[in-house]
This record gives structure tokens, sequence and C-alpha cells, in this order.
């Protein structure tokens, strides 16, 4: 019984705060928007989920790994060159290309839709671009998946990564979790050093990023809404505190911060905390952040109805 009374009043908890949420979003003048990993999470594309890492790195799960995170923090191995593009491939091709648009992502797109937003991400899986947000109001702040760089720096060109997908995938010896033919691996034009994932080392990041800056800076006459969806502590400088530091210098800000705890993966807690500081200013949502958003879409389905005199005539 007692469960329930608690069940009831986190019912309640989650509702008001959403609500408060949906009023922020329609009344504000800007509305900047934070994407973690988190949120890619919830729509499914999830780095702790171990059904997932079976399908797309079976190798590697019969290697006793789990889940990709784990490969992420792996202390380097003494990995063969041939096996770490093995791994590469694999992991981008499916990211990127097998992991299909995200409903989740179109319909925060849609809540969005009409206002004037901004949103930056951590995520390197493009499925803000892939779920058709406007490229002009979008920052990937690590970069994407997208172009390969030279490693030893001895050009600013990057090349696309799909043509090497595209030609390393089937030459992978799943025996071995190697790619079979070393020739094929593809190193610098120029000086034949090793590539690597240009994340954030490509040409049209910096425009990104001042596009980003310059939004930002429009912000300070007006009311923002600031909403952080499933960000934590892989990468706090690039969304997690220019958020909380944004809210604290703004005097007409809100932060609501959703993020869910993963208990099941020690380390990948929620912290959906914010600081003392930030009192009267910021929101805690310790939930998913795809529950938030259906709900949110569901507040935005009815509200053509909430125009006063509409009401009626909508209802019938
Ligand atoms: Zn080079």
């Amino acid at each position: 019984m007692g469960e329930g009374m608690n069940d009831r009043v986190r019912e309640d908890e989650f509702l008001q705060a959403v609500d408060s949420l949906g009023e922020w979003i329609e009344n504000s003048d800007r509305i900047l928007v934070g994407a973690g990993a988190g949120l890619s999470a919830a729509a499914g594309l999830s780095y702790l989920d171990e059904d997932l890492f079976r399908q797309f790195q079976p190798e590697m799960a019969a290697r006793g790994y789990r889940y990709p995170y784990q490969l992420f923090e792996r202390e380097k191995e003494g990995w063969p060159e041939a096996r770490e593009w093995a791994y590469l491939v694999r992991h981008i091709h499916f990211v990127c290309h097998v992991f299909p648009p995200a409903e989740l992502y179109r319909k925060l797109l849609a809540i969005l839709s009409g206002r004037d937003f901004h949103v930056v991400t951590s995520n390197c899986d493009r499925q803000l671009v892939r779920t058709g947000f406007p490229r002009e109001r979008v920052f990937e702040a690590q970069g994407s998946y997208d172009r390969l760089r030279c490693t030893a720096g001895c050009t600013r060109d990057t090349w696309p990564v799909k043509p090497v997908i595209d030609r390393l995938l089937p030459l992978i010896d799943p025996a071995t979790f190697t790619i079979s033919d070393e020739s094929a691996i593809p190193h610098c034009p120029s000086c034949g050093a090793s590539l690597a994932t240009a994340f954030r080392s490509f040409e049209g990041y910096r425009e990104e990023r001042r596009r980003y800056e310059e939004w930002i800076g429009g912000t300070v006459n007006g009311s923002l809404c600031i909403l952080e969806l499933g960000v934590g502590f892989n990468t706090p400088g690039v969304i997690r505190w220019p958020f909380e530091r944004l809210a604290y210098v703004h005097g007409r800000a809100h932060l609501f911060r959703v993020n869910r705890e993963y208990r099941e993966w020690p380390g990948h807690g929620g912290y959906a905390m914010v600081p003392v500081e930030l009192a009267g200013r910021a929101t805690s949502m310790p939930w998913d952040a795809g529950e938030v958003i259906e709900r949110l879409y569901a507040r935005c389905a009815v509200a053509p109805g909430a125009v006063p005199g509409t009401a009626a005539g909508e209802g019938a």
C-alpha cells in the first residue's frame, strides 16, 4: 500500500514537472535543447543495451564484452589495426546506417517545430539530422562519425567514411574479427599515416559552432527554456556545465534536467540533480527522456483545443 502511495506521489510529481516544462516551451522566446546519450538510449539506441550489442557486435559479444561502453572505456589492449577497423566500421555502420531514424526524435521535433529553438548534442549517431531537424538549428558538438582525418595532422582535409565502410565490411573475418585484407585499410593519401574519425576536426564544424554561439548570444533579452535530455557525466563540459552556467547568469531562463538512472549498470547514474545555486531556476526530472517526450507530445497534440473559444468546437 505504502508503495502505491509513493507511486502516486511520483506520478503527480512527474505530471506537474512535465506540465511546467510544457508551459515554458509554449511561452518562452527561445528553447535551447541539449541531447545526450540518454536521449538516444530512450529512442532505442543504447550503448548499455546487451541485446543490441549481441546483434551488431556478435564477435565482440563472443569475446566476453557485454555492451558498447565497455569498448569505449577499454584500455588499449594492443589491438592490431585490422581489429580496430573491423570494430570501428561495424560500430559506425550499425549506429549510423542500420539503426533507423527514431520516432522519439521525430516527436521531439514536432514539439519544437514552429518555435525558435536550437539543439546541441554530444551524440555522434546523426539522429537529429536523420530525423529531419533543420541543419542550421543543430550543433553536433562532438562532431559525427561521417568523416576521417589524418592522425599525423599533416592536412586539414577529411574524407568520407561511407566508402571505407562499404569496402571493409565484407572483408571482416568473423573467426578472427579482423579485416582479412589489410591492404584495404585506408591511410592518409598525403603522408601515409593512419586515419581516425574526424569527430570535431572537419570544415563545417567551426561554422556550426559559430551559429550555435550566436543563437545563444541572441537569448539575452528574452525568456529561455533550457531542456536537457539524457546528459550525464561522460562529457559534462559539452552540455551539462554550460547549461547550468547559462541558467545561473540568465535572468529569465529555466533549466529542465531530464535524466533517468541506470541502476543496472554501475557508473551510469542519471544524476538529474541540480546545484543548490539554481534553486528556483532549475527543475530536476529523474525520468526517462522517452516518457517525458511522449507526455509532452500528447500535451502538444491537444494544445489547439486549449485556445480560448475553440475548445468546444475542437472537442465536438
Ligand atoms: Zn597525413
